[in-house]
């Protein structure tokens, strides 16, 4: 089976939760076990609150989600025009956060990549993020 789905929505705190749910009734369609969809809804809400938060700095933006499935996989791809990464290793790192006066534990990308198979993200400073997750 092949199917896509594409949202923009605005990036603010509010559209977390609706990202969340319609990836997951987006993957319904695998038949994902409760607990395949617990992790993905875990990984799509750090990214989409990373995208509000580091992103955008709580001031909203074009926030884009596009979600594929093919061959039993599911890939989901967040991508937003914010203010992007300077150094995506380092970002990636565990309890790295640039953030820590906000209570950031900086634990979201190594939430993605335990929560989801594969991880990518690619990052161009003033341009903004995408990232790609598959499971
Ligand atoms: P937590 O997710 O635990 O609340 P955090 O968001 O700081 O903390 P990560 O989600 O792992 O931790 O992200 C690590 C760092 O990567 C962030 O602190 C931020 O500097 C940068 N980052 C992540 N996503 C984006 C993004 N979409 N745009 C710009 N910077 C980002
Ligand atoms: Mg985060």
């Amino acid at each position: 089976m092949r199917d896509e789905m594409k949202l923009t929505m605005n990036a603010i705190a509010e559209n977390e939760y609706f990202a969340r749910v319609a990836v997951a009734a987006f993957s319904a369609k695998m038949d994902p076990t409760m607990e395949e969809l617990a992790d993905i809804k875990t990984a799509v809400s750090e990214a989409v609150t990373n995208a509000v938060v580091h992103g955008y700095d709580h001031k909203g933006g074009i926030l884009e989600i596009d979600a594929r499935i093919e061959d039993e996989w599911l890939e989901i791809e967040i991508e937003d025009e914010g203010i992007g990464i300077d150094d995506v290793k380092q970002a990636m790192e565990p309890l790295y956060t640039s953030r820590p006066e906000e209570n950031h534990a900086g634990m979201g990308f190594t939430f993605m990549e335990a929560f989801m198979d594969e991880l990518e993200v690619v990052s161009t400073p003033g341009q903004g993020t995408k990232v790609k997750m598959r499971k």
